[in-house]
């Protein structure tokens, strides 16, 4: 049974990409894009599609073969320059309730056509006691 995709607990504002995406695809069919400008996923995230990557129970917009796959990465500080890829919901709550701040970000990726877009961004963890320190 596959697992659904990680969703965000954070309180904050989530940024949604969807309409830049619907604007991608509008380019693909229209000849404004190439498939090879929009299928270029860097093999780390196909990776990570393929070993954390949850699936979305969606058909790939491009090849309309691949189901497509969301990755998570967390970015902030004490964390790799690479981010981290969360495993679970409660691996991804607890990035989200660090004292430090954090950037999450989460991507669709087709791991048959290489398709990789981001869905969403948010901002998380930094409770007012880190982010004074920080601002100090
Ligand atoms: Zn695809």
């Amino acid at each position: 049974m596959p697992r659904p995709p990680l969703v965000s607990l954070a309180k904050g504002a989530v940024v949604e990409y969807r309409l830049q995406r619907a604007a991608l695809i509008q380019q693909l069919q229209t000849g404004e894009r190439m498939v090879e400008d929009i299928c270029d996923a860097h093999p780390g995230l196909i990776r990570a599609a393929k070993g954390v990557g949850r699936s979305l129970g969606e058909t790939c917009p491009v090849c309309h073969e691949g189901v497509l796959r969301q990755v998570v990465y967390v970015f902030g500080d004490k964390l790799p320059a690479s981010g981290v890829c969360p495993v679970s919901k409660a691996d991804l709550r607890s990035f989200e309730m660090r004292e430090l701040p954090v950037t999450c970000y989460a991507v669709e990726v087709c791991v048959r056509c290489r398709f990789n877009h981001l869905l969403r961004k948010w901002e998380a963890g930094g409770t007012s006691t880190a982010r004074s320190k920080v601002a100090k």
